[in-house]
């Protein structure tokens, strides 16, 4: 009866290894659980640092009227044209377009 004993050992090398892959995936995923939960927390300064620095997010200046199509539109987002009496903003490149055609 060798052949069944080494049957069961082999049986029971299996088992092992199924054993440790399923441990090794619980780990893995524990291990992820933690990376994902100590990654946003490390991170949120930056992004709060990075969005003051672009300062894009944050809209500080005036709302402008489009002439064009009458859209307001704050100046930082505006397509800016600047004419000789003043500087007209536009919500679009096709409104500025469309202003300088009838201007012009
Ligand atoms: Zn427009």
């Amino acid at each position: 009866m060798i052949i069944l004993r080494v049957f069961f050992s082999i049986l029971r090398l299996l088992f092992f290894i199924a054993l440790f892959a399923f441990i090794w995936r619980v780990v893995s995923v524990w291990l992820k659980k933690i990376a994902a939960s100590g990654i946003p927390a490390d991170r949120e300064p930056h992004i709060r640092s990075s969005t003051q620095a672009n300062g894009s997010p944050m809209i500080t200046g005036k709302t402008v009227r489009d002439p064009v199509c009458g859209t307001y539109v704050a100046t930082e987002l505006a397509v800016p044209l600047t004419r000789p009496t003043a500087t007209v903003f536009f919500c679009s490149e096709d409104c500025k377009r469309k202003y300088q055609s009838v201007k012009s």
